[in-house]
């Protein structure tokens, strides 16, 4: 261990080891012991330690008791595994975080609403709310000022969505693709008023942004979509928040629209009658009935 950590053998021979290992670590380290002596097991943790250079090192140990009973050693065998666990985090990181705007992946939303679901069934929880957030036009950014230009708004909106979001216990804010946040709010005995969160989410997105000399105006649609008792799919959650956006998308942007199951039909049937359509053309079943002739 001397080599792993850097220290001179003067510095840690004779010494208590457990000087040595990370405060937050020193219970686990002394559990690995107390395991070793009860068990012909060999025990397995990793411990952070002080190194030379001022920081700390990830340590693999494995730790067993010598129970042949010729002697009562413990034996500890270290490795550096510093390297390996930076990565992991960094991975970890990688795949909870939206790189642009640092807010929880579409991965990390999804493990959440699960969680709350089982809340849900536990009666933990009352209900939730799903706010599936979409800028309008947002292309047009993108075409006028540049991708860059695009990526910083994409920000703005992420730190002033942050801001709302930590006015509030337990909320989730994500950002799930292009200009899409989605932001969930669990709910235990207030009545949640939706118009008010919503023109609330919608009035800060719409204050003014200046970017390279401009000016921008940026408006919003939102989906909602409630949770209950009798919800059991995230995923059908969050395609029904998104169809409640497109809605409010449909009736003229910088509005809001709470899911009905009429529009999941809705968008059901027009899917349905335009593959009907596409295959009736290829396999040419569409026939002439009437052709009305008009004079104009
Ligand atoms: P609508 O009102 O219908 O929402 O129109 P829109 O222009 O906002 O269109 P839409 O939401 O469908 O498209 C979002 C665009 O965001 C598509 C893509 O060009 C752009 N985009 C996606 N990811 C990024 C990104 O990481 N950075 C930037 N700058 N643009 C992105
Ligand atoms: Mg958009």
């Amino acid at each position: 261990l001397n080599q792993i950590l850097g220290w001179l053998p003067s510095k840690i021979v004779g010494t208590n080891f457990e000087n040595f290992i990370h405060e937050e670590d020193k219970k686990k380290f002394r559990d690995l012991y107390k395991k070793s002596i009860e068990s012909t097991d060999i025990q397995l943790a990793e411990i952070r330690v002080q190194n030379r250079a001022g920081g700390y090192s990830m340590i693999e140990f494995f730790v067993y008791s010598d129970k042949t009973g010729e002697s009562d050693r413990v034996y500890y065998l270290g490795r550096d595994v510093t390297e390996r666990f930076q990565y992991d985090n960094l991975l970890l990181e990688k795949i909870s975080k939206d790189e642009l705007t640092k807010l929880s992946s579409k991965k990390f939303l999804f493990e959440s609403i699960d969680l709350l679901i089982q809340e849900l069934k536990f009666g933990k929880l009352e209900e939730f709310y799903i706010f599936y957030i979409d800028i309008d036009r947002f292309k047009d950014i993108n075409d006028s000022l540049g991708h860059t230009a695009g990526d910083t708004v994409l920000k703005i909106v992420a730190n002033r969505l942050l801001k709302e979001t930590n006015k509030h216990n337990n909320l989730i804010l994500s950002r799930i693709g292009g200009d899409e946040f989605v932001m969930v709010i669990p709910c235990n005995e207030k009545p949640t008023n939706i118009a008010d969160i919503c023109q609330r989410i919608q009035n800060i997105l719409s204050e003014i942004i200046n970017i390279e000399g401009q000016s921008i105006l940026l408006t919003s649609s939102i989906g909602v979509s409630k949770a209950d008792k009798s919800s059991f799919d995230s995923e059908k959650l969050l395609r029904n928040a998104d169809i409640a956006m497109h809605e409010a998308k449909k009736i003229g942007r910088g509005k809001f629209c709470i899911f009905e199951t009429k529009m999941h039909e809705r968008k059901f049937n027009s899917l349905q009658m335009e593959s009907w359509l596409r295959e009736a053309i290829i396999n040419e079943n569409l026939k002439l009935h009437l052709q009305p002739i008009v004079s104009m």
